[in-house]
């Protein structure tokens, strides 16, 4: 590309009073190449020297200067410059429309193919207008479509020392496709999610393959990709800079805290992973904290604090018993606080565990026979209570949330102690503040 050449053909004088712009030599006229300056007096000439004093051009001059054919052209086809005027003669970036040369304006002409890259336009309103979605994984989706997260393929062409190879498998180079989706580490995490996503079979092209991921199975499964995805991303830098290793746990709990978060924040109903809105802010939906202890070989508690859609405490309880797993304590809980709050005629009530297992179960997106044998016939009976009382909802909450039913169950599993009431605890346990119960 010869940038002089771009330049001749995009740049012209646009003339004031014509004092500046050289008569030879400039591009101020279709025909400015073909005369070239035979004399230094020539060279001094400018464009206001073939002016006569009515301000017209002086057509003597002209052709004497240029010849016949070049100063009947000027003469019929260009307005002679104003004489007095002060403006000044300028240049003129044809190709922008206030005349201003900017490199970015200079770089959409040489290669606009390049400048303007184009997306299916169903795939970026799904990545802006898919509801439930934290901004910052937004513009992540917006980032991995216009190939700018910096992995290794795009970074080592532009900075020598940086190896394009993957850093985790360092079989392929390290793109966007590679690092998300077809790289090793990847595909097990994809695999082993409840999404259980074969990310062989998908296509090559980043849009191509966005759109399939994203856009074929609605927006409920869009929002839970999009936030795996993030948080696949989120698990590939902490394995990469720190070197911890990402669990099938880790992956799935980071991505639904990402649902959580954007409920938190009034961006999607409360359902942490669920295909449906549920309004649970209404009044009238109570809230119950569940949780499970365990400790080998079968000892376990569980315990549940049910409130009211005021806050109001309506009941608590404490259970010791036996399970073979710290799932299935959970999933006992989760039993002993739906029968509590069913007995308490109450239909419309979100439990809160901290279980990504149990709830993954609950919201439809991971089947009971996947899970710990162990747990498997109280999870039917869980199922079934869900099932039969649809203003029933799961969510998933951080473990800080639910500290106190945590040491409740502790209690119970220590002391082998069962109990149920509806007024505070006159037994808990140093360490758990009721003020944070109240
Ligand atoms: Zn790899």
């Amino acid at each position: 590309m010869n940038a002089r050449q771009v330049l001749q053909q995009h740049v012209t004088w646009q003339l004031g009073n014509g004092s500046v712009c050289g008569a030879f030599g400039q591009p101020w006229h279709s025909f400015w190449t073909q005369v070239n300056p035979s004399s230094l007096r020539q060279r001094r000439l400018s464009v206001s020297h073939f002016l006569n004093p009515t301000g017209q051009w002086d057509c003597g001059k002209l052709i004497e200067e240029f010849g016949f054919a070049i100063a009947l052209f000027i003469s019929m086809s260009i307005t002679p410059p104003l004489l007095g005027q002060t403006r000044a003669d300028r240049l003129i970036f044809t190709y922008a429309r206030n005349g201003q040369f900017t490199l970015k304006k200079a770089y959409h002409l040489v290669a606009p193919e390049v400048a303007l890259p184009t997306f299916p336009p169903d795939l970026l309103r799904l990545i802006w207008h898919t509801k439930g979605l934290l901004p910052r994984i937004r513009l992540f989706l917006w980032k991995v479509l216009h190939n700018g997260l910096p992995l290794g393929d795009l970074i080592g062409r532009r900075v020598s020392n940086i190896s394009r190879p993957c850093s985790l498998c360092g079989f392929r180079a390290e793109t966007i496709q590679h690092a998300l989706f077809k790289c090793p580490w990847a595909q097990s995490l994809w695999f082993a999610s409840s999404l259980g996503l074969h990310t062989d079979d998908l296509p090559e092209n980043i849009s191509e393959l966005l759109k399939t991921v994203l856009g074929s199975e609605g927006e409920d499964i869009a929002r839970i990709v999009a936030n795996h995805l993030w948080a696949l991303w989120k698990l590939r830098c902490i394995e990469v800079f720190q070197g911890k290793n990402a669990t099938r746990q880790s992956f799935m709990a980071l991505a639904t805290s990402y649902s959580k978060l954007a409920v938190d924040a009034g961006l999607a109903s409360c359902r942490a992973v669920g295909p449906t809105p549920q309004n649970c802010s209404q009044s009238g939906t109570a809230t119950c904290l569940v949780d499970g202890s365990y400790v080998k070989p079968h000892s376990a508690g569980w315990a549940y604090l049910l409130s009211n859609a005021h806050g109001k405490l309506l009941e608590y309880g404490v259970h010791e018993g036996h399970a073979s797993s710290p799932l299935q304590a959970e999933v006992k809980a989760m039993l002993h606080a739906t029968r509590a709050v069913l007995s308490h005629g109450v239909n419309d009530c979100v439990f809160h565990t901290d279980c990504s297992n149990l709830n993954m179960v609950i919201c439809g997106y991971q089947s009971a026979e996947q899970l710990d044998w162990s747990a498997y016939h109280d999870l039917l009976d869980v199922l079934y209570v869900f099932r039969t009382n649809p203003g029933f909802h799961c969510s998933l909450v951080p473990r800080e949330e639910l500290v106190v039913v945590d040491v409740l169950a502790k209690f119970a599993r220590l002391n082998n102690v069962s109990y149920v009431g509806n007024t505070f605890p006159i037994f808990l346990p140093i360490g758990c503040n009721i003020s944070e119960v109240e």
